[in-house]
């Protein structure tokens, strides 16, 4: 389907609009180490912050990490205002100033991160809602987060053709089940990330979408999707 004419679009935030700069990812890492007693390598770090190859708790599970005490020691340890001002908006992310159709944003951030970012970048009133995703609420890929945001854009998605574009494998899960397409933009590579993600549109950056018809080619080779 033309990228340009879907009815509602959904983003994810981290990965997909925004980033952080690694210097704040590694002090975070390094005081978390520090307080655990266990250093965490800078891939380590990055597949853990990027949500890269699988599951963040399986990853912890093999490397013999306690989840629930990495999560509170993580969480313990970032500071919303410091992380806001080292987070960047992605340039190709510019396009959904001009979207002129609901737009709203579904992450896995908790409000008291997402909203120090979205403020100190001013894309506010680039969203008509912001929803975070939660225990109550479900997290990607459950679609609940997902058919909660159409219903707070007052969007039908049985007469609607929406779309929800993420960096996330999980991102593209949750637009399938809640019957949206999705996009998938490949921040890292399939090598880094360890394995291909599947979407109805695929792309390195978002300007391909309105360039090709939305699908850059190469980004995995036939035989990585086999293995993946
Ligand atoms: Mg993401």
């Amino acid at each position: 389907m033309d990228p340009g004419s879907y009815d509602v679009w959904l983003l994810d935030l981290d990965g997909t609009l925004v980033d952080t700069e690694w210097s704040y990812v590694r002090e975070v890492f390094d005081r978390v180490g520090d307080q655990m007693g266990r250093s965490f390598s800078d891939r380590e770090a990055a597949v853990l912050w990027h949500g890269l190859g699988g599951t963040r708790n399986g990853h912890l599970h093999r490397w013999g990490v306690d989840p629930e005490t990495f999560w509170s020691t993580f969480h313990a340890n970032g500071d919303p205002e410091t992380r806001a001002a080292a987070t960047y908006l992605h340039d190709d992310a510019t396009f959904v100033a001009d979207l002129e159709v609901p737009v709203g944003v579904v992450t896995h951030s908790q409000p008291f991160l997402a909203g120090p970012v979205i403020d100190a970048l001013d894309i506010g009133d680039w969203f008509d809602v912001v929803v975070s995703c939660s225990d109550e609420v479900g997290w990607k890929p459950d679609p609940a987060p997902v058919e909660l945001t159409l219903d707070l854009l007052d969007v039908d998605p049985a007469t609607s053709r929406g779309v929800l574009a993420g960096d996330g494998a999980t991102d593209i899960g949750a637009a399938w089940n809640a019957g949206l397409d999705g996009i998938h933009v490949e921040r890292h590579g399939p090598d880094r990330r360890g394995h291909c993600v599947l979407g109805d549109h695929r792309v390195r950056s978002f300007d391909t979408l309105w360039t090709n018809g939305g699908t850059d080619r190469g980004i995995c080779p036939p035989r990585a999707y086999n293995s993946a």
